[in-house]
């Protein structure tokens, strides 16, 4: 069996078709999208182009459309630029506590600089309370930003019944929607948001490009100064190579969803129901508002660090929960507001699932790791069978 590939929600290969739409405009193709003669004009073009196709996968208008250097940016750019801009109207944020740090820590910036941040729980499925983020907006609220559905635990959250909230309410609205763009079914204006980051690299384009939507009339003070680029909203010489790449990725997910992800759900179902199977093993977040592709298990009595080390000598790439909380030895903040304890969120295993991967896989997966869960309990002083 070659290597098995089951970590698509820390970063997926870039498709083919991707990587040949992007080359002409490293090649022949690289004029600065700013430039008037003809290399410049078809840069622009390309960019023109790759905004429209963006703009019609999410239901959104050409000009509501800012391309940024990936997911984190466009998270920053939405929280900060718009606490920044809206300083004056109110210093109160709502956000949940199992966002990603691309998310948080700008949040965490904000209360140095003198705002303050409701962090709202989720309850033991990982969701969050439509009706308590309702009674924490304030006459000073300016902003909620609550993710589409978490990177670790792959729970769903009600983005639409919350959006319908805060437009009642007159505060905006973000969603980081980082791990459903390519996924699920986006259309901004259903899902009553006014902001929506997304990131290339998860959707099987390119690292380092993203972008963020910003509804009409929302307006936001840039993180990067410069030139007028991006309508003053992001300055800096386009990376249109990367932009097409994720324009090309976007209309590729979009238009194979229907067939591809039924798949991959059924691969997920599987690999779930497997997995249950090895003793003193749970789900991690809801079984039913849950990302097609995310499988999320705490499995008692074993580190998750010596399971992953163990899969990777068995040509198998999971995570143990998010990429950037490995290596720490906190257990990650999404598991910890789940209500788990220590030694279970120590156990938690993600496998995330891609357009590649096969029953075949799956097969390898569910025979090789329960004997690793076994052996590695044998090993434990806090393991009796
Ligand atoms: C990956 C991820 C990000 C960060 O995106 P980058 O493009 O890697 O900066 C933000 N939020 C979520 C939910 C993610 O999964």
């Amino acid at each position: 069996m070659n290597a098995v590939y089951l970590d698509h929600a820390a970063t997926t290969p870039v498709r083919e078709e991707v990587i040949e739409a992007m080359l002409p405009y490293f090649k022949d193709k690289f004029g600065n999208a700013s430039s008037v003669y003809s290399f410049g004009r078809e840069a622009r073009k390309a960019l023109d182009q790759a905004r429209q196709t963006v703009a019609e996968v999410l239901n959104a208008d050409f000009n509501e459309i800012v391309f940024t250097g990936g997911g984190s940016e466009a998270d920053n750019l939405a929280i900060k630029g718009a606490a920044w801009e809206y300083r004056n109207k109110g210093r109160h944020l709502i956000t949940s506590s199992i966002e990603h740090h691309a998310v948080l820590h700008p949040m965490q910036q904000l209360e140095r600089e003198g705002f303050e941040v409701t962090y709202l729980p989720v309850d033991d499925q990982g969701l969050i309370s439509v009706e308590e983020l309702a009674n924490a907006i304030r006459e000073d609220t300016i902003l909620v930003s609550i993710m589409h559905a978490n990177n670790e635990i792959g729970v769903i959250e009600p983005i639409a019944q919350i959006g319908a909230i805060t437009k009642e309410r007159g505060v905006l609205f973000h969603t980081d929607a980082v791990q459903t763009v390519g996924v699920m079914d986006i259309d901004v204006k259903k899902l009553n948001v006014d902001l929506l980051s997304m990131s290339a690299h998860k959707f099987y384009g390119p690292k380092g490009v993203g972008a963020l939507y910003v509804r009409k009339g929302v307006r936001l003070i840039p993180l990067i100064h410069g030139g007028s680029h991006e309508s003053r909203r992001r300055a800096g010489t386009e990376n249109v190579a990367g932009i097409v790449g994720l324009a090309k990725a976007l209309e590729l997910a979009d238009a194979e969803r229907s067939v591809v992800v039924p798949r991959i759900q059924r691969l997920r179902d599987r690999l779930i129901d497997g997995l249950l199977q090895i003793p003193h093993t749970r789900l991690n977040g809801s079984r039913t508002e849950r990302l097609p592709n995310n499988v999320s298990v705490s499995i008692e009595f074993i580190e998750g660090e010596s399971l992953l080390l163990n899969l990777d000598l068995k040509g198998i790439a999971a995570s143990s929960g998010s990429a950037c909380t490995s290596g720490s030895l906190d257990p990650s903040h999404v598991l910890m507001a789940l209500g788990l304890t220590h030694e279970v969120a120590h156990g938690s295993l993600r496998l995330s699932l891609g357009r590649e991967n096969t029953d075949a896989e799956i097969d390898y997966v569910l025979e090789t790791l329960p004997p690793i869960v076994e052996r590695l309990r044998e090993m434990s002083p806090l393991f009796s069978s």
